[in-house]
């Protein structure tokens, strides 16, 4: 980034992210490694600078992406990295997934002979079972039919299976009904692998663990977990606390372009949603919803400002805001504010944001735009 061009930017600190991966791995039994989510630009943080931290600084060997040009990405960053894709890939790139020696993950007999008809070489798969996502995977009614399948899908010529995985849909929460759905997934993933085993077949792969099933239910038996939001620092549900320590990766800052005194009744904004009721100050703030930065925080979202929190006036624009700086004295044009993250004893998390306007702290870190520069501090 131009020095003299800051406008709004994030801030990704790496020193957080390899704290945050310190207790991950004290959550996880020995058995367990971290496959590290991540997909979609690292959760937004920028996939390059998380990759080569995750990989150089912290040992960490496993990622898991959502498509094969992320996962060409990873392989780029680390050329001895383990890389699962979780979701689709056309069959007709199977070849490139067995050159970069890639895992696929495959959702079915019809999916594993597509991939299989269109590749020269064998490809590394872990099978993917649908305990109760309904999302994508192999959906049984029995343990023992599952096993059967996954053992028909390993005669496949050039299909190559080195784990089965599932994934929780409610493992964020802590209500007895979800509890016990959540069981039942995880029963029925290893009563599956057990079933496998007792028939001869002993993958090295069997997974379950997501962020959630790391900090409440972590379990020896899933040989991976793959941890994508709390690597970032934030919460699966924003309703149950995480492990001590964990803690937010990405600031997101901005300017004070302009400070003016208005009198009652000046209207601000688009729509003139908002009028002064008296003489106020306010500040014009150098990001809008192109940043990421949601309009739905318009007249509700607060920025902080020399450490106190100042509330945004009327709408959001594309690329700007203005913000009551009436409590701020000594705000002035050039000043740094504070969107996302710590300025003083005050902290406003992407979480925090999320329940403002109706979503979770994954969709605002991962919705920072692509003209934010991030700037990583180490
Ligand atoms: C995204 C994803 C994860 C990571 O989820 P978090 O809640 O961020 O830990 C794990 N597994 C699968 C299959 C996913 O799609």
């Amino acid at each position: 980034m131009k020095p003299y061009l800051k406008r709004a930017w994030a801030e990704v600190s790496l020193v957080q992210l390899r704290k945050n991966v310190e207790i991950i791995k004290s959550l996880n039994a020995p058995e367990t490694e971290i496959m590290a989510v991540v997909k979609a630009d690292a959760y937004g943080h920028g996939d390059e600078h998380i990759i080569k931290c995750l990989a150089n600084d912290c040992g960490i060997r496993y990622f898991a992406v959502s498509n094969l040009d992320e996962a060409i990405a990873v392989r780029k960053f680390c050329n001895d990295a383990e890389i699962l894709i979780l979701g689709y890939t056309p069959p007709e790139y199977a070849h490139e997934i067995s050159a970069y020696n890639i895992i696929q993950g495959v959702v079915s007999m019809k999916y594993a002979q597509e991939l299989s008809k269109n590749t020269p070489n064998p490809i590394r798969c872990h099978i993917k079972i649908d305990t109760g996502m309904g999302r994508i995977g192999l959906r049984s009614s029995l343990p023992e039919e599952c096993a059967i399948e996954i053992a028909e899908i390993m005669q496949t010529d050039k299909i190559s299976v080195e784990g089965i995985y599932t994934h929780f849909s409610v493992a964020d929460s802590d209500t007895p009904d979800n509890i016990a759905y959540t069981d039942k997934q995880e029963k029925f993933i290893l009563d599956t692998y057990d079933k496998l085993v007792s028939m001869g077949i002993n993958l090295p792969h069997i997974h379950f663990m997501n962020s959630a099933a790391t900090c409440y239910r972590n379990s020896s038996r899933s040989t991976l977990s793959r941890a994508g939001i709390i690597l970032y620092g934030l919460h699966p549900d924003i309703s149950l606390d995480i492990p001590d320590g964990l803690a937010p990766v990405m600031e997101l800052k901005a300017v004070i372009s302009q400070v003016k005194t208005v009198g009652a009744g000046t209207c601000i904004s688009y729509g003139r949603t908002f009028s002064a009721e008296d003489e106020m100050r306010v500040a014009t703030v150098t990001i809008g919803y192109a940043d990421g930065y949601s309009r739905l925080l318009s007249s509700k979202g607060e920025i902080l400002v020399h450490g106190k929190r100042c509330k945004i006036i009327g709408r959001v624009c594309m690329d700007q805001l203005m913000i009551d700086v009436s409590d701020v004295p000594q705000a002035e044009s050039g000043d740094i504010v504070t969107l996302i993250g710590r300025d003083g004893d005050d902290i406003i998390t992407a979480d925090e944001l999320a329940s403002l306007y109706g979503t979770i702290g994954y969709e605002v870190v991962c919705g920072i735009s692509k003209r934010v520069p991030r700037i990583y501090v180490d």
